[in-house]
């Protein structure tokens, strides 16, 4: 009979949630939900040195924002409930305890200058690893109590047997071999009395009846530590999946130094969490068609471990960018009002007054040139203020020896328009270039640099119809005495 799915997500509390384990949380929200499964949180929070203050909610916010919901984990409840390892020592020292009673463990009173010496030993060999040298194994029961008893500060270590081939399937690579002398006596429990890392982290799966371990391809070079433990307690293994690694664009690792991996960054830069979640997605990911555009629930439906390739994932912000645009554009008119009066009150247009009508009516016209609501009014700032400066090298560009003539004749039609329509505008643009015998395009470029400042944007008859005849005439007046004497 199959088993209930059961995958977990065990961040370690040590700062922000990096891109990546953002996408290790989302692989297992859509494994478990696709399956019918749980997902798990764990707060993998034994490390004490690494501990950062406000981590474990920030964990929590950023999952929430994003949408993904876990089963069971911290403020969740569950049978197994509360998920901090923090709160669950004793069942790892019984389980350790258990070990060394079945001679699988065993207690090192090694100190630190002692292995120090070892290792610098060792690695004057040239040894390909440098490994602890079991020397504790060999104390009697009597020596060991008898330290124990003396407060002696101590470890306690698997005991690795050399020369085996450690074996195990990893579903997104297949079977992976490694020796066994390759591997040290690794530390279960430390001489704070905190498990460690591997210890901690199988005892749980177990426990918590994990059948899949779905993290990043950073964590397989602990898997064969995990398949040893496994089977000094006599279980069976889960099913482990390696995710490929995230890359920039020329390939290297993704790190801080080449740009930003928190995801609370993208949050605070404006993209949604929709598009951010369908663009990790993708990260690794593959749904066999052209689509690329994915709803959660699409996400849910499609999404197996058999689509997850083992090359490298690339990190492309400019495919990123693209997909919340895409989100931008789907949104209702109304969506994005609410947006973009929320982002506006930490603008510095936040004492301002505009109406919904006129919000809504720059919406209208830019949305199809944004990436991010904030375009709304930086793209398009000449909405909310005239422009401060303008580039000389445009107006350079742009002015030649009739440029006066046609703004003056321009603003003064613009001044006697009975009815400041899209049709007269079109009227007056077309006259004018009719009776100075010039082309369109010669009136529309001065034209929308005199009144935004840019040569870039939606149309520029739609721009003054929104802000006006009055703002339109004062700006080409600013722009004329600006420049007139310079040419
Ligand atoms: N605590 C580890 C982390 O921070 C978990 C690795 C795993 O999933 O086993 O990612």
């Amino acid at each position: 009979m199959q088993k209930d799915i059961r995958v977990r997500y065990a961040p370690s509390p040590t700062g922000f949630v990096h891109i990546g384990n953002l996408r290790t949380a989302l692989f297992n929200y859509l494994f478990a939900k696709h399956n019918n499964g749980k997902l798990v949180l764990r707060i993998e929070d034994t490390d004490q040195l690494r501990k950062v203050e406000g981590a474990v909610e920030n964990i929590i916010r950023t999952l929430q924002w994003v949408g993904i919901e876990y089963d069971e984990g911290p403020y969740k409840g569950g049978d197994y409930a509360p998920y901090f390892q923090s709160e669950r020592l004793e069942i790892y020292h019984e389980h350790a305890k258990y070990l060394i009673d079945k001679k699988k463990a065993y207690y090192c009173f090694c100190t630190e200058e002692r292995l120090n010496a070892i290792k610098q030993e060792q690695q004057k060999q040239k040894q390909p690893v440098t490994k602890y040298d079991k020397k504790c194994l060999s104390l009697t029961e009597d020596e060991v109590q008898k330290n124990l008893q003396a407060g002696v500060p101590h470890v306690i270590r698997l005991n690795v047997i050399p020369g085996m081939t450690i074996k195990f399937n990893d579903f997104i690579r297949g079977e992976v071999q490694i020796l066994s002398d390759l591997i040290d006596d690794q530390v279960l429990i430390k001489s704070d009395g905190y498990p460690t890392y591997h210890l901690a982290n199988v005892v749980d799966d177990y426990l918590m009846k994990i059948t899949h371990i779905i993290r990043g391809e950073e964590w397989l070079p602990s898997t064969p530590k995990h398949v040893l433990l496994y089977e000094a307690f006599g279980w069976e293994l889960p099913i482990f999946a390696h995710l490929p690694l995230l890359l920039n664009k020329d390939r290297s690792k993704l790190s801080k130094r080449q740009g930003d991996v928190a995801v609370e960054d993208y949050k605070s830069k404006g993209y949604l969490p929709d598009a951010l979640i369908n663009f990790i997605a993708l990260l690794g990911w593959n749904p066999k068609d052209e689509q690329e555009i994915f709803s959660i629930t699409e996400l849910i439906d499609k999404f197996t471990l058999e689509g997850v390739h083992k090359s490298g994932a690339i990190f492309d912000i400019e495919k990123l960018n693209w997909i919340n645009a895409e989100y931008l554009r789907k949104k209702q008119g109304f969506e994005l009002l609410i947006m973009l009066r929320e982002e506006l009150k930490n603008s510095k247009y936040s004492n301002e007054d505009y109406s919904d009508e006129y919000l809504m009516n720059i919406i209208t016209i830019m949305k199809p040139r944004i990436t991010f609501v904030r375009d709304l009014y930086e793209k398009g700032y000449y909405f909310f203020e005239e422009p401060q400066d303008y580039d000389f090298n445009l107006v350079e560009k742009i002015w030649n020896p009739t440029t006066t003539g046609i703004l003056t004749r321009f603003k003064d039609e613009l001044k006697i328009m009975q009815s400041f329509t899209k049709e007269n505008l079109e009227e007056e643009l077309k006259r004018i270039s009719a009776e100075l015998n010039i082309k369109k395009s010669q009136i529309i470029q001065p034209l929308r640099l005199a009144v935004t400042g840019t040569t870039e944007g939606p149309g520029i008859l739609e721009i003054i119809l929104l802000i006006g005849k009055e703002k339109t005439i004062s700006r080409i007046n600013r722009f004329l005495e600006k420049y007139q004497n310079n040419f």
